[in-house]
């Protein structure tokens, strides 16, 4: 069974997530709630029309997966590495999550880095994180916390670039 997120913006956590899910659709919805209004109505009509036939967003919790976390589809689709979430605090996995929906809405903005042909994977980065801040996460906090557990994550997600 999904698991939901936030019934009023139709979030919910996939089915056939892996670990620690419950408190992950919690902390993500802590997270999800933290937007702003305007923001979190511009991401849900970038979701509305779904993608590939398929509802979107899926907001999946994977093993294995080979980062931390991602903004995938165009946003359509928010994975995240089941072992590095249940190893963040739960602060720290809010500010991962306030990140990738940081992705989403560039996603849903003319003109950003996430919808320009050429842009640099650190200006996408780079706009994602300053959004993110602007919210009220902590990107300087979600980097030490991946600094100081690099070889966990690592270790996690099979890939030397630690990144989200
Ligand atoms: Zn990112």
């Amino acid at each position: 069974m999904p698991i939901s997120i936030d019934t009023a913006s139709g979030l919910q956590l996939a089915d056939g997530s892996d670990g620690a899910r419950q408190r992950f659709a919690n902390v993500f919805r802590t997270a999800w709630l933290t937007i702003p209004a305007a923001d979190q109505q511009r991401i849900v009509t970038w979701w509305q029309p779904g993608f590939a036939g398929q509802a979107s967003p899926q907001v999946q919790l994977l093993a294995n997966y080979n980062m931390a976390a991602a903004a995938e589809a165009f946003g359509h689709h928010l994975n995240f590495n089941s072992d590095v979430c249940d190893l963040m605090p739960d602060a720290i996995l809010a500010d991962l999550i306030g990140h990738e929906l940081a992705h989403v809405w560039h996603y849903a903005q003319q003109g950003s880095f996430a919808n320009t042909i050429g842009a640099t994977h650190q200006q996408r980065e780079n706009e994602a994180d300053a959004t993110a801040d602007g919210w009220g996460f902590c990107m300087a906090n979600l980097r030490a916390w991946a600094n100081a557990n690099a070889t966990a994550i690592v270790a996690a997600t099979g890939n030397q670039n630690v990144g989200w």
